[in-house]
């Protein structure tokens, strides 16, 4: 389930300035809210992270935040966007936060790649 990324010029890798999360086997790159997947060929895949056990989409409103209490994820909010199944979450210290009502739904980790 992937589909390529036409006319993208820019070629991730290491200190190409975006931030390389571990998607499964791969490192991908988090690119204006899309997760990008170079592959060996230099072509630039679409990925989504899939609803899993590890990333499940349900509600948690008691996780603790880890930003400041009131703080309103949506773009330019200081954190990458990532592309989860059909909707959209912010990275915070390692974990999605979907933006649900007055709180933030933990839908579980995402780890970093250092670079
Ligand atoms: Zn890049
Ligand atoms: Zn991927
Ligand atoms: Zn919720
Ligand atoms: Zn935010
Ligand atoms: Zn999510
Ligand atoms: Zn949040």
């Amino acid at each position: 389930m992937s589909h390529t990324h036409e006319g993208h010029s820019h070629k991730h890798g290491t200190g190409c300035g975006h931030t390389a999360v571990r998607h499964g086997q791969h490192v991908d790159y988090l690119h204006d809210g899309h997760l990008h997947h170079q592959n060996a060929d230099g072509v630039v895949e679409e990925h989504v992270i899939a609803v899993t056990k590890q990333n499940p989409d349900g509600c948690t409103p008691s996780h603790g935040i880890g930003h400041q209490p009131g703080h309103v994820h949506g773009p330019g909010c200081g954190h990458e966007a990532v592309p989860h199944r059909d909707h959209i979450d912010y990275l915070v210290d390692g974990h999605l936060h979907h933006p649900h009502g007055d709180h933030c739904d933990d839908h579980g980790k995402l780890a970093v790649v250092a670079s």
